[in-house]
């Protein structure tokens, strides 16, 4: 499943520095993930990078988007 970033991001942009794959990017209201490049950082990090790191629990598993 891909992350998701919700409402609550506070712009700081650590995630898009530690994403693996660049999936996070700078958005109008906050940053945001690109499902199709989102691997949940597997191959890369025992967890998802953007979710252990981001300071108010923004990025959160997408059911919308299930691993392919
Ligand atoms: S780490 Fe969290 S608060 Fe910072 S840009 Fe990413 S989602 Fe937003
Ligand atoms: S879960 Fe990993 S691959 Fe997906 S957006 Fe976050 S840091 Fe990038």
């Amino acid at each position: 499943m891909a992350y998701k970033i919700t409402e609550d991001c506070a712009k700081c942009g650590s995630c898009e520095l530690e994403c693996p794959n660049q999936a996070i990017y700078e958005g109008e209201a906050t940053y945001l993930i690109d499902p199709d490049k989102c691997t949940e950082c597997v191959g890369f990090y025992e967890s998802s990078k953007c979710a252990e790191i981001c300071p108010v629990s923004a990025s959160v598993p997408d059911p919308d988007h299930p691993r392919k």
